[in-house]
């Protein structure tokens, strides 16, 4: 779940109906088994791990190589029926020009404009490096 918080004038939307119905699809696709029936373990979350500063562990490495991406996750949003008829949003700021593959040369300029880059690009350069097999000594992300 996020928020933003913005001065934009926006359509009020209407309220979603959010309440999970249990079917586990969440929990079975989750590449990290973070989540469990009875709750989560969110420091294994790979989108909690992929945001992390500094140098990760050598588990947390091992999860964010085998969920293969450099930022993020989100597969558990993917599954959930309550998501299946969700409408793509009408803010096309939110929707348009979106960056699905980056290669390293790219990442210094992208955060620069990108949302992901709140994080700073060091991140991304260690992430990049677990997920395309940088020697483990090499992969830092200090600001
Ligand atoms: S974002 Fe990914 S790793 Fe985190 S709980 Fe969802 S499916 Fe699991
Ligand atoms: S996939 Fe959605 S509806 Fe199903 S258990 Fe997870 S949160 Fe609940």
């Amino acid at each position: 779940m996020g928020e933003i918080v913005t001065t934009l004038s926006l359509p009020a939307d209407v309220h979603a109906h959010t309440g999970c119905i249990g079917c586990g699809a969440c929990v079975r696709a989750c590449p990290a088994g973070c989540l469990q029936p009875g709750g989560r373990e969110v420091t294994r979350c790979l989108s909690f791990l992929t945001q992390k500063k500094g140098v990760l562990t050598p588990e947390e490495e091992a999860a964010v190589r085998k969920g293969g991406l450099i930022w993020g996750c989100d597969v558990c949003q993917d599954v959930c029926p309550m998501n299946r008829n969700a409408r793509p949003t009408r803010v096309g700021l939110l929707s348009e020009d979106l960056v699905q593959f980056v290669e390293a040369g790219q990442i210094d300029t992208l955060c620069k404009t990108r949302a992901f880059g709140f994080r700073g690009p060091a991140v991304l350069h260690r992430n990049y490096g677990i997920v395309h097999g940088a020697p483990a000594h090499t992969i830092t992300a200090e600001n």
